[in-house]
């Protein structure tokens, strides 16, 4: 089949196949493996009783990120718990010689962001982390997949997975973002339109001429929500944005290695006439900026619209808007604007890096935190955190009261000390709005991007950031 033929996934997807499985089943190659403290030590437990080694430790990278705390990270870490899993993963990393970026490196952060920014994740890999975000380091036309424990344990010992082929769905958002519009709308209003479940058995390629001008870091937010939509995965073809980020990186290759690299990683975007089992398209000169009201990503609106109405719902939809409802306490036909928050949170693997933090802290610098509202800005990454107060950015944030924090997941789930407080409701630049996400059973989560997350931290309620910024 000519490459002009075949999409990224396919080219990918054949140069990492071992062998297909009777079941039809494709054994996979996995190029990178990504752990950190949470679904690894069971992994290597199990690896321990079955006597087996790590199979390629050079190609298996970890970090720790869920349950670090962001205050105070002083060893031994105040939760007993926590230290102890860290303990546990020092451990593990050493003996299996596996590389560990501990904050003492200066190279920690969440798995998703450290993987990019270290120039680990490349086009064309195939990569595995046990994390549902994984989907991330697709915005570099990497494969990448979100993985349970057994499986982390299945690619210690052999780095292959067993996966079925995804079909794949070319997802096209045309026109051009208005200002105060941001990646995280993008991916909300796909979602949104494809249902959180439209994806399942798809990997979505994300193109058109919204996707192709957006920066590297824009597209990581895009695609590390590709998971909330169902999807397997997500990616967007390598181009000069994607490759240009990687130059001079510390693990990207060098020399005449790196000019092989890039011809190669040029030839595995999805030729012209490439096939697809679905095409959608969206436009983008029509997005608003985007606020999730219920209890899962899909159920979001544009900021300037009003609740959706239970019985305008097709029927098969109307008993978990209810639920919603019933859950966040809000009601159908009220505009989402003016919501009040009682939390602010700013980071996570979907917008925890530093473009991110310069346009919250554009809006920041407009005001003060109102006064019932706790504010967290927590970068993705040291190296993140180290370039915003290059750049003055952790000032603007405290001037204007927000708590300036150290890298790590915090409140995105909460496996630190950073969480809701029974019924908060949050302002989040987060992925996930379940019931009891960010650590209270009963506490709500408002998806929005981070200049909005600011933009409500700031007047105290979910707020237009086009009012703000104009
Ligand atoms: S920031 Fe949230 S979604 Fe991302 S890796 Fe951490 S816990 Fe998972």
């Amino acid at each position: 089949m000519s490459p002009n033929t075949r999409n990224l996934l396919q080219k990918v997807w054949d140069t990492h196949s071992v062998r297909e499985l009777p079941g039809g089943q494709t054994q996979l190659f996995i190029g990178l493996h990504l752990i950190h403290e949470v679904t690894s030590p069971q992994a290597f437990a199990m690896l321990r009783e079955m006597k087996l080694p790590v199979r390629f430790p050079q190609r298996t990278f970890a970090t720790v990120d869920h349950i670090i705390p962001t205050d105070d990270q002083q060893r031994p870490l105040a939760d007993a718990l926590a230290e102890e899993m860290m303990t546990a993963l020092e451990r593990n990393c050493a003996d299996a010689g596996i590389e560990l970026f501990t904050p003492a490196s200066g190279k920690q952060g969440i798995v998703h962001v450290i993987g990019p920014e270290l120039g680990l994740t490349q086009p064309g890999m195939t990569i595995a982390c046990g994390d549902s975000h994984t989907s991330t380091h697709g915005a570099f036309g990497a494969v990448a997949f979100g993985i349970g424990t057994s499986q982390v344990r299945d690619v210690l010992a052999t780095q292959c997975l067993t996966l079925a082929r995804p079909k794949v769905r070319r997802i096209e958002v045309t026109g051009a973002l208005g200002a105060g519009v941001y990646a995280k709308d993008v991916i909300l209003a796909i979602i949104r339109a494809l249902g959180v479940k439209g994806g399942v058995g798809y990997a979505y390629e994300y193109g058109g001429a919204v996707i192709e001008s957006m920066t590297v870091e824009e597209r990581l937010t895009v695609c590390n929500m590709s998971i909330e939509g169902g999807a397997r995965c997500g990616y967007i073809n390598p181009d000069d944005t994607s490759i240009e980020y990687l130059r001079g990186r510390p693990y990207a290759p060098e020399g005449a290695a790196w000019e092989r690299a890039v011809s190669e990683w040029r030839s595995l975007a999805s030729g012209p006439d490439a096939a697809y089992d679905d095409v959608v398209s969206l436009d983008g000169d029509r997005l608003a900026p985007s606020v999730t009201w219920g209890i899962n990503p899909g159920q979001n609106i544009g900021v300037d619209e009003r609740l959706p109405l239970v019985d305008s719902a097709r029927p098969e939809h109307r008993a978990s808007l209810e639920e919603a409802y019933a859950f966040m306490d809000l009601k159908p036909g009220e505009p989402i604007a003016g919501t009040g928050i009682e939390v602010a949170f700013i980071g996570s693997c979907t917008n925890g890096r530093i473009s991110d933090l310069r346009e919250a802290a554009r809006v920041a610098q407009t005001g003060q935190v109102a006064p019932h509202v706790r504010a967290l800005v927590v970068p993705g990454s040291q190296a993140v955190a180290r370039q915003a107060q290059e750049e003055g950015l952790d000032e603007i944030f405290r001037a204007a009261g927000f708590q300036w924090r150290e890298a790590g997941c915090s409140m995105c789930l909460a496996m630190n000390p950073d969480k809701l407080v029974g019924r908060e409701m949050c302002a989040s630049s987060s992925n996930r709005n379940f019931k009891g996400r960010q650590g209270s059973p009963t506490g709500r989560t408002l998806l929005m991007s981070p200049a909005m997350v600011a933009a409500a931290a700031i007047r105290g309620k979910v707020t237009d950031v086009r009012e703000v910024i104009s």
